[in-house]
């Protein structure tokens, strides 16, 4: 009965891994997807989320029971604080309510299905370019998708007055997706002050912000810094959604944790959407997984592990910041023509770099390195070991 079904194709980013596994040259290298190595290019499980689930086995109190629908309160509340900050009135005023889900991908969703069933607008806007999941996940929860320009390959640069344009002559009330920080791929983000004329904008228009936060603390090192742009609109009171994964800040990619939060003006509002958000989830996955939860609540309600935490979020954040220069000393000691500068001034865990199609494809066949076709590479997966061998391919393939 299945006979017919036609195959599809890979996923463009995990497809590079597929790719990549294939491939038995002893210099290939995965530029691909966005997974922290270390300077050995092994994948890392932080010493404050080894020491967080010690405790957790060691505790003898603890069950493997059904977590609620929402999922773990004490994970829901210090996952709010995180983003909003300690102090936000709108947690104060009790006008948030956060539901647990799985990593940034499930909260997002469970977002998406919440405005197509309950909000008035069903029109979106993701940036031009954005995560390739983005408009797969609000298509297939029945939102209506469109782009607002964001980059500009000219500079490398933010193309903000195109999207202020295009977010200026989006219909009232449409919802509009932003990169809390570390926009992927591009790596480039808005400044505080144009920060701060999107949101005057915005609100001026009635536009709903959706946070996509997937690097809080791994564009600058700094949790706070990194949530500014979120924080922004939640001061002036209005409605905004957040979606957040601890897979990159904590290392906790197979895990799947992540929170959905919903502003809203008034704490009896709040609690009737999160009323919703249940009838969202149950039909879904009934309720989330309790061991990720776990381990990021024990964290972040100790002093001392959320302080080790911070401290080993900078290092991670730290050696990707030395790579970015190492490739630009690279190519700038190879003489490869071109300006990248971009490469140390994006942020976050990729570069894109501006390498087109041909030439990624040429590096892949020649160099046995592995990225998107978009000419994305992940900062995060490389070494000071193979940088050379990245900046000979690039190049190669700039002077091909
Ligand atoms: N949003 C963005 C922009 C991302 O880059 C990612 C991870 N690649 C995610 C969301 C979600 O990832 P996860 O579901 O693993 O948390």
């Amino acid at each position: 009965v299945f006979a017919n079904v036609v195959r599809a194709p890979e996923d463009p980013i995990l497809g590079v891994t597929v790719a990549y596994n294939k491939d038995t040259s002893p210099i290939k290298l995965n530029l691909g997807v966005g997974a922290y190595r270390t300077e050995e290019g092994k994948p890392l499980i932080l010493n404050v989320v080894r020491r967080a689930e010690q405790m957790l086995v060691n505790d003898q109190s603890r069950v493997k029971e059904y977590l609620p629908i929402i999922g773990l309160a004490d994970f829901n509340k210090l996952s709010a604080k995180l983003i909003f900050g300690a102090d936000s009135p709108a947690i104060q005023e009790n006008r948030v309510t956060t539901v647990q889900g799985l990593s940034g991908t499930g909260s997002l969703r469970v977002g998406a299905e919440f405005l197509a069933k309950h909000y008035h607008q069903r029109t979106i806007y993701i940036p031009q370019p954005t995560w390739g999941n983005h408009p797969k996940i609000f298509t297939i929860a029945g939102l209506s998708v469109k782009t607002y320009r964001y980059y500009d390959p000219s500079t490398r640069g933010l193309h903000f007055q195109g999207l202020l344009e295009d977010l200026g002559s989006a219909p009232t009330g449409a919802i509009v997706l932003l990169h809390a920080c570390a926009h992927n791929p591009t790596g480039v983000d808005p400044t505080l002050e144009q920060w701060e004329q999107i949101r005057k904008l915005m609100r001026s228009k009635g536009l709903l912000p959706f946070f996509d936060s997937a690097y809080q603390g791994f564009a600058s090192g700094s949790l706070d810094a990194d949530a500014q742009a979120v924080r922004i609109f939640v001061a002036d009171g209005g409605e905004c959604l957040a979606a957040q994964s601890y897979a990159k800040n904590m290392g906790l990619y197979g895990e799947r944790v992540g929170a959905l939060s919903i502003v809203c003006r008034t704490a009896d509002v709040a609690s009737k959407v999160e009323s919703q958000l249940k009838l969202v989830i149950r039909p879904m996955y009934s309720n989330p997984p309790i061991h990720g939860a776990s381990i990021v609540a024990t964290i972040l309600k100790d002093r001392d592990m959320f302080h080790e935490w911070t401290i080993e979020l900078k290092a991670m954040a730290d050696r990707i910041i030395t790579m970015r220069q190492k490739l630009f000393d690279a190519l700038s000691s190879r003489g490869t023509p071109g300006d990248w500068s971009h490469i140390i001034k994006q942020i976050g865990m990729f570069t894109f770099t501006g390498l087109n199609t041909e030439q990624v494809a040429f590096m892949t066949k020649e160099y046995h390195i592995y990225m998107t076709s978009d000419g994305r590479i992940s900062m995060a997966g490389l070494s000071s070991k193979t940088v050379p061998h990245l900046a000979d391919a690039i190049h190669a393939a700039v002077t091909r």
